[in-house]
């Protein structure tokens, strides 16, 4: 498995498949070739379908210069060997000096044709939960021992970056409020939700409304065009930063404690990369907020002490109970319903977490075992409802106001 740092990458949302990876790969044809005058950058499958509402033609324009790229969304051809693949022409002195296929395969990654994923080299040799668990075990490590033994301390220093970026985007979401761009006229309520609290608010509910609030910061932010992390992408920014903040504040836990439950959660979001997958459009929903809930109830559980049987059924039952969920984002845009649906994972995090208290000896479903049935179950979801916007809400969807 890669590094954390090509896990967690901090970056400008709303989408790291379709508006970070592009952007990558448009950097990957700069070094190819140097101030071309002009470049067709062609879109298929979901980044044709849904590339306007994720930005994808501002990501690459940001990079190659507005003037001289053109961008075709191609949502005909299905000849193509991955939902986010795009063709790269690059033109100097008046002729074509450049083609160059590249695919953005989630989470920011980029793999260019002829040449592979464009990462850096593994350094974690176990791949499943399970090979981690025998290593941790044999040699009495915690999860986050064992990261720090194989990426070294500067690793630590990595993610107390990713924390102050994760706790800047709450800070910014809550001090934000209008209308977000994109034409569906969604408000902003992060800090709405933040302030309206009362004073006779049971716990409860004080919980829930304020992990919310974290989460639709963030979630607001990465829609924005602000600065995220990807945890694992951009669309399920919001899951990790609310719930481990949140917990943070109540329990008064530390940097150091933070930064161990980052480094569980992203050996989690490694797990599900490694051997499944983190895109929406390859499977749907259920990889994006999926692997986030996933990844919060294990730092949750690292930062609470908890052993790794409870550390991985906190895990397994975040993701177990979202196989399935789709991916339908109306008019293309990271807004309904990946903001809200950041908010409701960031709660379930923190109810799995509950549950692995007291049940993970009772468990027959091992993380592994649910990666790759999610996997499997994300193959199979049609295709309408892995980011194409033409399934569920995005397709029933009008601007009818019904609630008014
Ligand atoms: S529905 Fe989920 S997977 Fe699809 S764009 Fe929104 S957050 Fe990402």
């Amino acid at each position: 498995m890669k590094s954390l740092r090509q896990l967690y990458k901090i970056g400008h949302g709303p989408s790291s498949s379709h508006s970070m990876g592009p952007a990558y790969a448009a950097e990957a044809l700069l070094r190819r070739v140097r101030d071309p005058d002009r470049v067709k950058v062609t879109l298929y499958g979901s980044l044709a379908k849904t590339g306007r509402g994720h930005h994808t033609d501002y990501a690459l324009a940001s990079v190659l210069g507005a003037d001289r790229t053109e961008v075709v969304f191609d949502t005909e051809t299905t000849d193509i060997p991955h939902e986010n693949t795009l063709d790269f022409e690059a033109y100097k002195n008046g002729r074509l000096a450049c083609r160059m296929r590249a695919i953005s395969v989630g989470g920011g990654d980029i793999e260019i044709e002829g040449e592979g994923v464009k990462t850096e080299s593994e350094v974690y040799p176990e791949r499943t939960f399970y090979e981690i668990a025998n290593t941790c075990r044999k040699n009495g490590l915690r999860i986050s021992d064992y990261v720090i033994e194989r990426e070294g301390r500067g690793i630590l220093d990595y993610l107390a970056r990713v924390k102050r970026a994760m706790w800047d985007a709450v800070d910014r979401g809550l001090s934000t409020s209008g209308v977000l761009e994109g034409g569906l006229n969604v408000e902003r309520k992060a800090q709405y939700l933040y302030e309206v609290g009362r004073t006779n608010e049971r716990d409860a509910a004080r919980e829930n409304r304020l992990v919310c609030a974290y989460a639709l910061a963030v979630a607001e932010e990465n829609a924005s065009g602000g600065i995220v992390v990807t945890a694992p992408t951009c669309g399920s920014c919001g899951v990790v930063p609310a719930s481990l903040r949140y917990i943070s504040e109540v329990e008064g836990f530390d940097d150091e404690k933070i930064i161990r439950g980052l480094a569980v959660a992203g050996i989690i979001g490694n797990i599900v990369k490694t051997n499944a997958s983190v895109s929406g459009a390859e499977c749907g929903c259920q990889a994006e907020i999926g692997t986030a809930t996933s990844m919060a109830a294990a730092a949750l559980a690292e930062m609470y002490g908890m052993q790794l049987d409870q550390i991985e059924y906190a895990a397994e039952v975040a993701m177990e109970h979202q196989l399935g969920l789709t991916c339908d984002p109306v008019c293309g845009l990271v807004q309904i319903p990946c903001i809200e649906r950041n908010a409701v994972a960031a709660m379930r995090a923190i109810d799995a977490l509950s549950l692995s208290r007291y049940l993970s000896g009772t468990r027959k479903i091992s993380f592994d075992l649910v990666v790759e049935t999610m996997y499997e179950t994300g193959r199979d979801i049609n295709e309408h409802y892995r980011e194409t916007a033409e399934g569920g809400l995005a397709k029933l969807y009008t601007d009818k106001e019904y609630y008014k």
